[in-house]
């Protein structure tokens, strides 16, 4: 049986998540991501995109934006812009922001814009995803 750890999930407006988990699955830079309890401790980047971790043998689900994650044998810390519950996603206020990101990338904008406007357009689209999921 694994080990289990604190799982605490906080993003910049809530504080989300805090509990003993077995396990969670994340989306980094380099890919997917498992962790188990007593894993060596690191700090990874956290993509945009749906996190799962499973507590009491009862695997839960959150949509995250960009992050980090601090890991300890004992404990994981997941710190993101933004976190929902799939099923408290706005389909409709997500299109929206899909749509304005994606019409503003047509304009020239400067790095700065064009990078804040990309991420805007990534967390519209993982959130898309969550919700057609939830609704599926
Ligand atoms: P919008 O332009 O619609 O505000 P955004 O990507 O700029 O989208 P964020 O700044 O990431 O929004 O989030 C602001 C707050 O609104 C956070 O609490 C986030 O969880 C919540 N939020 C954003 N979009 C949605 C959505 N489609 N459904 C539910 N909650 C959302």
């Amino acid at each position: 049986m694994s080990r289990s750890f604190k799982l605490d999930i906080l993003a910049a407006d809530k504080y989300f998540f805090s509990g003993d988990c077995e396990e969670i699955i994340f989306s980094s830079i380099d890919g997917s991501m498992g962790v188990l309890g007593g894993h060596e401790p690191m700090i990874c980047c956290l993509s945009e995109g749906e996190i799962q971790f499973r507590c009491d043998g009862e695997w839960r689900r959150a949509i995250v934006s960009q992050g980090f994650l601090e890991v300890m044998p004992n404990f994981v810390k997941v710190f993101a812009d933004s976190v929902e519950r799939p099923e408290d996603i706005d389909l409709l206020r997500a299109q929206a922001a899909k749509e304005r990101a994606e019409e503003r990338l047509r304009q020239k904008l400067s790095t700065k814009q064009y990078i804040h406007t990309q991420a805007a357009l990534k967390r519209a689209m993982a959130r898309i995803k969550a919700a057609g999921k939830t609704y599926n």
